[in-house]
């Protein structure tokens, strides 16, 4: 039997367990369990830390069941790699293994106020005033903020840094160490792609920064050890993978972009899941962008591998309005509706909807935007507003795709997508007629899961994944080419751009 490498998808939704064949990137088997959100405030988006465990637990076994119905050998899995949702962030007890308040996932406002005060108190008041070591501007999106919110704010996370117990993380540290042991052992680490997130990280150095750390007031005590992200960090301590290594470790849009083998400069990929995120990769130096992209470390492959960086567009709302359509307004009862309900319509009608929930990223970072619904008649129906909400997605992208193209003054001739909303045919051709380029998704869509197992198993004490010139498994794929003409795509996306103007302007 040819050697089976496991990966850990951990993402805002849902969580996933998928094993592939690491000869052939094949998927074998896999199981997913949706996760529960909490708005307890306006603006407030909380995970619970326990339940995130439950799922990851459950999909493992439910996984390794559905291995051994097919008879296959679960002993034939020889790493496991994590991939997760970035920048949510935890702090949990290291005696009791307790967190100790729920985990504020990336998409909470919460930290609107002290962000204003952090970008007030630097001389220049600049939300850029971090930039160069950081590669992020000061946004309520990053970890160091909302890690600040729950030293303020929450008396148990207080105490226990006082008496040196606890411990931060963001959910892929959470994962690896209740999985290596938890309070009896585990290991609290993370990687230079989830580090690069937090607003404490210098990735030029790539370590945890000082100045950062006093920046924000963070005790340095309570950060994970930074890894690369194909090593071994530990072993599974319990369960039917019990002694399995954990040898791969990546932010799910290094994960993507890993999976859609973006090895080489220039290469980029588009994630459509919760929010939707676009990053090109820019080899081993950081580029800074002049244009509201994000600077990143996307991977380094090995303790002695080169860190590479790449360019980020990233968008708040992508499924996550489909969601809001779906559970707050009830107009469909799954998301996979969206498309038949759109597609019924086939125009928005003139309808524009732009999704700021959580104010607007890239490339305009204004976190007070809201969401605006604008162009409505007497005739605008559900089908016009679906049609809409999926517009926003692929005029979202057309920004980043855009101010990425300027950025790096090589303009992208095809997109590489991924990511839960891309079984949207309907979405992806729509994509491709407001970028004018082809849009090329792989018929595996799983590329995020693949990317953190390609991770596990190319370590090099584990050594089943060979990702050296010519050996990379070839995905195939299927391509969306553009239907409308530009002249037509250009109108709509000039209206887009009026309309994001009034989101971000409508107070005035
Ligand atoms: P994440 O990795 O952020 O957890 P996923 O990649 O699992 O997200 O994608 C889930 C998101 O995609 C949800 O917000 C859901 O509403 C949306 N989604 C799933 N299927 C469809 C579909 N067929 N059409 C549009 N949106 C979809």
């Amino acid at each position: 039997m040819e050697p089976l490498v496991a990966a850990i998808d951990q993402g805002t939704s849902s969580t996933r367990f998928l094993v592939f064949n690491a000869r052939t990137a094949e998927l074998i088997s896999h199981h997913q369990v949706e996760i529960n959100q909490s708005f307890p405030k306006e603006g407030w988006v909380e995970e619970d830390p326990k339940e995130i465990m439950w799922s990851v637990y459950e999909c493992m076994e439910r996984t390794c069941e559905k291995l051994r119905q097919l008879n296959v050998d679960v002993s034939n899995i020889k790493a496991v790699g994590v991939t997760n949702q970035r920048e949510t962030t935890l702090v949990w007890d290291k005696e009791t293994g307790e967190p100790l308040y729920n985990a504020i996932v990336w998409l909470d406002l919460r930290t609107q106020s002290t962000v204003e005060e952090l970008i007030n108190k630097n001389p220049g008041r600049s939300k850029n005033h971090l930039r160069q070591k950081t590669g992020l501007p000061i946004s309520t999106y990053f970890s160091a903020v909302k890690l600040r919110w729950l030293l303020d704010n929450v008396d148990e996370v207080h105490e226990a840094v006082l008496s040196k117990r606890a411990l931060f993380g963001t959910v892929d540290s959470w994962i690896i160490w209740c999985l290596t042991g938890g309070r009896s052992g585990g290991v609290h680490i993370t990687d230079v792609s989830n580090a690069s997130r937090t607003m404490l990280f210098n990735i030029h150095s790539l370590d945890w920064d000082p100045e950062l750390c006093r920046y924000f007031d963070i005790p340095m005590e309570i950060l994970p050890n930074v890894r690369s992200s194909s090593e071994i960090y530990g072993w599974m301590n319990s369960g039917s993978l019990s002694g399995v290594p954990i040898s791969g470790c990546l932010g799910d849009q290094s994960a993507a972009l890993v999976g859609q083998m973006c090895f080489d400069e220039g290469q980029a990929k588009n994630t459509y899941g919760t929010g939707c995120f676009l990053l090109r990769n820019t080899g081993t130096k950081p580029l800074m962008s002049h244009h509201g992209l994000l600077t990143t470390v996307a991977y380094k492959l090995g303790k002695d591998g080169p860190a590479c960086y790449a360019l980020e567009g990233s968008v708040a709302i992508a499924g996550a309005v489909i969601r809001w359509l779906k559970d707050n307004m009830g107009i469909v009862q799954s998301s996979s509706e969206i498309e038949t309900l759109a597609a019924a319509a086939g125009t928005s009608y003139g309808c524009y909807f732009v999704p700021a929930f959580s104010g607007l990223y890239a490339p305009y970072w204004e976190p007070s935007a809201r969401g605006i619904i604008c162009g409505l008649t007497q005739f605008t129906n559900r089908s016009h507003l679906a049609f809409a909400a999926l517009e926003a997605v692929c005029f979202q992208t057309r920004e980043i795709l855009d101010a990425m193209n300027q950025d790096s003054g090589v303009p992208l001739t095809q997109l590489r997508v991924d990511g839960g909303m891309t079984g949207n045919r309907l979405l992806m051709q729509l994509q491709a007629d407001i970028l004018c380029i082809p849009v090329v998704r792989p018929t595996m869509s799983e590329t995020t899961a693949l990317g953190a197992a390609m991770a596990a198993g190319a370590a090099e004490e584990v050594g089943v994944w060979d990702l050296g010139p010519g050996q990379l498994p070839h995905l195939t794929s299927e391509k969306y080419e553009p239907q409308i003409n530009p002249e037509e795509s250009e109108f709509r996306f000039a209206r887009w751009k009026k309309a994001v103007q009034k989101a971000m302007n409508w107070e005035t």
